[in-house]
């Protein structure tokens, strides 16, 4: 008897945490599986490279023949904790070859540092892995032909949470058409993992006040984050 209370308890304190966290509802969508590629659709998780393999010299969009230098895949560390997804890479980005090195990475960095973790302690991507043409948004061809990667860059890692820059990132992860300024300030189950849309660092140094918004979002993501961290002593 004693046990079940304990268990109550333990279930309540959990339920009003993820209250808190601003936790909406649970998914009961089965399609994430299959978008995700998870192990109902695939016998084994694959790594990082076998999928960076696969991608090769990707000619399955017209991407690759608007002027990109290099495919962007991602950076950080194999089975991160956090994740950051992004739109697509920009002119830096295309000529280092590392996601979220520009203006707007910079400041996606500090974010990062902000919450006591650094850049190879998080994994960074993006859903379109090659530069659209003066920056432009990337087009639904594009997404729809580069998208299986992150999915598949979702499922190597196994990240407790993601964190989804801007409105292309939100719209395309959760299959929704929900501007980002509806989506952010909500927590969604994702697969394992959850979800967290905030505004895309670009979108920061155009509009510096949002910046506040971001790190309440960012306060979540470390929380979930600690929440099943090893205790120490
Ligand atoms: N914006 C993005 O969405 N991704 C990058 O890698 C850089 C800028």
């Amino acid at each position: 008897m004693a046990d079940q209370d304990d268990t109550r308890a333990q279930l309540a304190e959990h339920l009003r945490l993820l209250r808190d966290l601003g936790v909406e509802g649970v998914s009961r969508d089965p399609a994430w599986r299959e978008r995700a590629g998870t192990a109902d659709a695939r016998p084994a998780i694959e790594t990082l490279t076998v999928i960076r393999d696969d991608l090769g010299d990707c000619t399955r969009c017209k991407l690759h023949r608007l002027g990109r230098q290099q495919i962007v895949f991602g950076v950080g560390h194999p089975s991160a904790a956090l994740m950051f997804i992004g739109e697509a890479p920009g002119h830096d980005e295309d000529v280092q070859g590392v996601p979220f090195v520009g203006r707007a990475g910079q400041l996606l960095t500090k974010i990062i540092e902000a919450i006591d973790l650094t850049r190879d302690e998080v994994y960074i991507a993006n859903i379109v892995k090659c530069r659209p043409p003066e920056n432009r948004n990337p087009e639904p061809d594009e997404v729809a032909a580069c998208e299986p990667f992150v999915f598949r860059q979702v499922q190597a890692i196994q990240p407790k949470v993601i964190v989804a820059l801007g409105t292309s990132a939100a719209q395309t992860l959760l299959r929704t058409k929900d501007p980002i300024s509806r989506l952010r300030g909500n927590v969604f189950q994702y697969g394992n993992a959850r979800l967290i849309p905030t505004f895309h660092p670009a979108y920061l140094l155009r509009s510096p006040e949002h910046k506040r918004d971001v790190w309440e979002d960012m306060k979540k993501v470390r929380a979930l984050l600690r929440k099943d961290a090893p205790e120490t002593a």
